[in-house]
């Protein structure tokens, strides 16, 4: 065990045994100490981000900062009532108690966030550690370093490190980490390191909230907008370099659309980003020299329809539409988390969703349809963590739907919005009675007549 670690653990344990962060009160005052610190660091964010990933302002606003203030505001103007204990009918075999449902903090939690939005994946877990009264320590990923080191200044210089504290550091401080016993683990990132987050918290039944990704399908049907589905699946694929957790990962369209359909995608590529993306500042970069290599080797798994270039020295790869594309292939295999498009067509609706079926239950599963009928059969048919209609993304920044994965994509109940306070929580039953009488009932010797009622009681 790291002893540093272990010393900062013992000093979170003695703060949080020091019911400071049972209070409502404190958690909103340090609700907004967060916010405000972030306010007077954006500057620092952005350039961060650039730097990291030549993230824009605009998308670094759209899909860091912005949800973050959207997330944050929220809980400090409902935490109050959030974290009223709930009420709860009593059934008459329980007469004459009363129940309720409390909301209780776990404990000290480890967040753990992945590189892709490497703001927003920290920050909007720590609301809910703050929100439900945890203590939290976390770590940003190391592969967007300069985020890593400006998130480590505004909150290491925000709080005491015996509350919330940041570490950096590579994989291998992660895993000593994983060793330390915790109350709660929210991890962010892949299904491999999903595993072994897993594996460590079982030592000690810790619970775990796994955010993972996978391969989202877009199933494309021959009646649906065509117009706008293909301004969506483009943006939806591209949004971030395709380094998106939510990205579209793979097109299905239905043979008799697929050329128009192509043509839109390509059209929308050259308004979005110009005929030379490498020079537009709204398309950013792959995170490093690994990834790049190991999407353009994705290229070889079909013929390249549009794209296809890569720059190695300036980890850029073009949007890329692959056709031809072999079902078997690694890219069909693995998740992109990268601008290639692989398309495959289609003839029947049915053969298209046990396509999707075959592989494991994505994070998100998207239909673009404007037939009711098909759409209520993607959804009866088709699992997945989320699922969007007509729209890519969007149900991401939607907090009033929980955002998660199920089965290869994660688990836990979600989060964004009020669902982030409640996977923070735990929630305890309790239960309350008198003792100014004592129904016999339950107890032995067991009489006949008590039976009966206990019978008529609990059918
Ligand atoms: P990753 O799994 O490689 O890394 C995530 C975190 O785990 C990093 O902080 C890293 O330091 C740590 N890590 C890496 N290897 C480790 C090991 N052997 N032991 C312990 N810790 C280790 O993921 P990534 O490359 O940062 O992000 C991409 C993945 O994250 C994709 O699969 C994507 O779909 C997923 N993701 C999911 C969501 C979501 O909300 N569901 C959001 C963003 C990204």
């Amino acid at each position: 065990m790291d002893t540093t670690f272990s010393d900062l653990l013992k000093k979170q344990d003695v703060f949080f045994n020091s019911y400071q962060t049972r209070n409502i009160r404190f958690r909103i005052s340090q609700l907004k100490k967060l916010k405000q610190s972030v306010e007077n660091n954006e500057k620092l964010i952005y350039n961060a981000l650039w730097s990291d990933l030549r993230k824009s302002e605009a998308e670094a606003y759209s899909s860091e900062l912005g949800l973050f203030y959207n997330e944050i505001s929220l809980h400090i103007r409902k935490l109050k009532k959030w974290s009223r204990d709930k009420k709860t009918f009593t059934p008459l075999i329980c007469f004459p108690s009363s129940g309720r449902i409390q909301s209780i903090p776990f404990g000290r939690v480890l967040i753990i966030g992945a590189f892709n939005f490497p703001v927003q994946l920290c920050l909007i877990p720590l609301i809910g550690a703050i929100s439900a009264g945890n203590t939290a320590i976390l770590k940003p990923s190391e592969q967007s370093p300069e985020t890593s080191s400006a998130i480590a200044n505004i909150i290491n210089s925000t709080f005491p490190d015996n509350y919330i504290h940041v570490i950096e550091g590579d994989v291998e401080v992660n895993k000593k980490l994983l060793k330390e016993r915790w109350d709660l683990i929210f991890f962010t990132g892949s299904p491999r390191v999903g595993k072994i987050v897993m594996e460590a918290a079982s030592k000690n039944l810790t619970p775990v909230v796994l955010e993972l990704g996978g391969k989202n399908p877009a199933l494309v049907d021959e009646n649906c907008n065509l117009q706008i589905a293909a301004k969506r699946v483009t943006w939806g694929k591209f949004y971030n370099v395709g380094q998106s957790c939510v990205a579209v990962d793979y097109l299905l369209i239905h043979k008799n659309i697929e050329k128009e359909f192509l043509t839109e995608v390509e059209k929308n590529i050259k308004f979005f980003y110009t005929s030379d993306p490498q020079k537009s500042k709204n398309y950013m970069r792959i995170v490093n020299d690994s990834a790049v290599d190991r999407i353009t080797s994705y290229l070889k798994s079909g013929s390249v329809y549009y794209g296809g270039k890569a720059d190695e020295n300036d980890k850029y790869i073009s949007p890329t539409i692959l056709t031809d594309v072999d079902p078997e292939s690694p890219l069909m295999q693995d998740e992109i988390f990268g601008p290639v498009l692989p398309v495959i067509s289609y003839s029947e609706f049915d053969e298209a969703i046990s396509f999707i079926n075959k592989k494991e239950k994505p994070l998100v599963a998207y239909l673009y349809s404007s037939d009711k009928k098909r759409q209520k059969q993607f959804l009866r048919q088709v699992s997945s963590g989320d699922a969007c209609i007509n729209d890519s993304v969007l149900h991401f920044v939607n907090h009033k739907l929980p955002f998660g994965g199920i089965g290869n994509s994660g688990m836990g109940a979600g989060y964004h919005g009020k669902f982030t306070f409640e996977t923070f929580s735990h929630k305890r039953s309790v239960l309350k009675t008198t003792t100014l009488f004592d129904l016999p009932l339950r107890y032995p010797p067991y009489k006949k007549w008590a039976l009966k009622v206990i019978r008529l009681l609990l059918r």
